[in-house]
C-alpha cells in the first residue's frame, strides 16, 4: 500500500487508490511497532487524516493534501507540549498557536502525525543529549541517528512519516540526514518564518525539509517558503573545493569527493580557498551559546536548571561567560565577517562548493569520541550557518553499509541549482 515518495502518493490519494486515513493509520501502526524511538509524542493524525479526504473528494488541492508528516518537537502544534527533548518543558502548558513553518504544511493539507524526538534544545551531533532516550539509527540501531533533528531523519528513514520538519543551526538538518540516508536542506537563512519555534541561536536557526528525495524535498520547501522554486541544467557547472577543508577529510568519508568528480563528470572542479574556514566552530560557539544562554535563561527559575542535561548546563555556562566578557563576542563577529567575505570571494570563482556532510558516519553509542572528533564534527556545516546560505544534504555513498552525504552549498537562493545538482546523485 506504500508508495516511496510524495508525488507517488499523491497519485495514489487523488485517483482514491487509497485514502489519507488508510495511509495514516499504516503508519501510526508501524510507529507502535517501531523501537527506533523516533517521536515524542502523537498528534490528531486520524482526525487530520479523516479531514484531509473529505477535502480530496470535494475540492482536491492541496500540495501536501492529505501526506503525513512529522515536525521536530522544538516547533509550537496547538494542544501540544513542545518539550525540545527537555525534561524541563515535559509538563510545560500546551501551545496556543502553531509555528509559522507548520501552519504552512497544515495549509497545503498535510497530515501532521506527530513530534520527533530530538537532542535537548536542539544541542548536540548524536540525539543522545535528549531527555527522552536515544534514536536508533534505522541502518544500524547499534548507532546513532546523528543530531539535532535525528528524530525527524530517522523517522524518514524508516518510513515512519513522508516527509519531516528538521532545524539547523550548525548541521542539525544536514548531518543526521547523512547519518541516516536521507535528504535534507538548511534553506537560506530567513526563507522560512521560523515564528513559533523554540530559538537556540536566531541568528543561525532555520527550520527545513528532510525527505526521502531530492524532488520531495523540493516541494516541501516550496511550501514552507512559498518561492517556486526551477531546476536547471548543470552541465558545465564550476564545481568549487575548499583547500582548507582537506585536512579534515577522514578516509572515512573521502570517497564523497572522488564520487562527485565521477557523478558530475560533465561539470568542472575547481579549488578555492577560505584560508579562515577552520575558525567557523569558535565563531559558531561563542555568538551561538550566548543566544542560547539568553534563550533558555527565562524558560524556568534557577531551581528548574538542574532539570537539564550536561550538554544544555555546559553551553549555558559557556555563554553566560562570554556575556560577561563582550570583548570575546567582537572579535568572533569580526571573525564572522571573515569567513563570510572569504565565502563570498570562492563564491565567485565557482557556483557550488562540495565537500562530504560530516566527517563521519554514525558512530556507535559506546563510541568515544575524542575531544577534537566532538569540536570538529560540524565543521563542514558550520560556514554555510554563519553566512546564511542554503547546504543540502543527498546520499552520496555507503562506507560499510553506512551512508554517508554530499554537501552542496551554494549563493543565497540558490537552492533550485542545489536541487538540479542533487538529483544526479540519485
Ligand atoms: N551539532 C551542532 C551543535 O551541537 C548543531 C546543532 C544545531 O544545528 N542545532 O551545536
Amino acid at each position: 500500500m506504500n508508495s516511496n515518495n510524495i508525488a507517488q502518493l499523491k497519485q495514489m490519494l487523488l485517483s482514491r487508490v487509497v485514502s489519507s486515513e488508510e495511509i495514516t493509520l499504516d503508519i501510526l501502526r508501524k510507529i507502535e511497532r517501531s523501537d527506533l524511538n523516533c517521536f515524542i509524542a502523537l498528534l490528531n493524525g486520524k482526525e487530520q487524516a479523516i479531514e484531509a479526504d473529505k477535502k480530496i473528494a470535494s475540492v482536491g488541492t492541496g500540495k501536501l493534501l492529505g501526506v503525513p508528516v512529522a515536525i521536530k518537537d522544538n516547533m509550537r502544534f496547538i494542544g501540544s507540549v513542545t518539550t525540545c527533548g527537555s525534561a524541563l518543558l515535559r509538563d510545560a502548558a500546551p501551545d496556543t498557536v502553531d509555528c509559522e513553518a507548520v501552519k504552512r504544511l497544515r495549509d497545503a493539507g498535510a497530515v501532521i502525525i506527530g513530534k520527533t524526538n530530538m537532542d535537548e534544545f536542539a544541542m548536540g551531533s548524536s540525539n543522545m543529549t535528549s531527555a527522552f532516550g536515544y534514536v536508533h539509527n534505522p541502518v544500524d540501531k547499534t548507532r546513532v541517528c546523528g543530531g539535532s533533528s535525528g528524530g525527524s531523519a530517522a523517522a524518514v528513514k524508516a518510513g515512519l512519516c513522508y516527509a519531516a520538519l528538521g532545524s539547523d543551526t550548525g548541521g542539525s538538518i544536514r548531518q543526521p540526514s547523512s547519518y541516516c540516508g536521507v535528504v535534507g536542506l538548511k534553506p537560506t537563512y530567513g526563507t522560512i518564518d521560523g515564528s513559533g519555534m523554540y530559538a537556540l541561536s536566531q541568528d543561525m536557526d532555520q527550520i527545513g525539509p528532510i525527505t526521502r528525495t531530492v524532488d520531495d524535498n523540493k516541494l516541501m520547501y516550496e511550501v514552507l517558503s512559498g518561492r517556486e522554486i526551477s531546476l536547471s541544467s548543470t552541465s558545465g557547472l564550476r564545481i568549487g573545493l575548499i583547500k582548507e577543508f582537506e585536512s579534515f577529510y577522514s578516509p572515512q568519508v573521502m570517497g564523497v569527493i572522488n564520487r562527485a568528480r565521477e557523478v558530475l563528470g560533465n561539470c568542472n572542479f575547481t579549488e578555492v580557498s577560505c584560508p579562515t574556514i577552520g575558525l567557523a566552530y569558535y565563531v559558531y560557539s561563542v555568538l551561538g551559546n550566548i543566544q542560547s544562554a539568553n534563550n533558555i535563561r527565562p524558560l524556568g527559575d534557577v531551581a528548574d536548571r538542574n532539570k537539564l542535561g550536561n550538554e544544555v548546563k555546559k553551553r549555558i555556562l559557556i555563554g553566560e561567560y562570554m556575556i560577561k566578557h563582550p570583548q570575546i563576542a567582537e572579535r568572533a563577529k569580526e571573525v564572522k565577517q571573515i569567513i563570510i567575505s572569504e565565502l563570498d570571494k570562492a563564491l565567485c570563482e565557482c557556483d557550488v562548493i562540495i565537500s562530504p556532510t560530516a566527517p563521519s558516519c554514525a558512530f556507535e553509542f559506546t563510541a568515544d569520541k575524542k575531544r577534537k572528533e566532538i569540536v570538529y564534527s560540524d565543521i563542514f556545516t558550520q560556514p554555510a550557518s554563519i553566512a546564511g546560505l542554503p547546504a543540502l544534504s543527498v546520499p552520496c555513498i555507503e562506507v560499510g553499509g553506512l551512508p554517508v552525504g554530499i554537501q552542496i552549498f551554494g549563493a543565497k537562493y540558490s537552492e533550485g541549482l542545489l536541487f538540479s545538482l542533487g538529483k544526479r546523485f540519485e
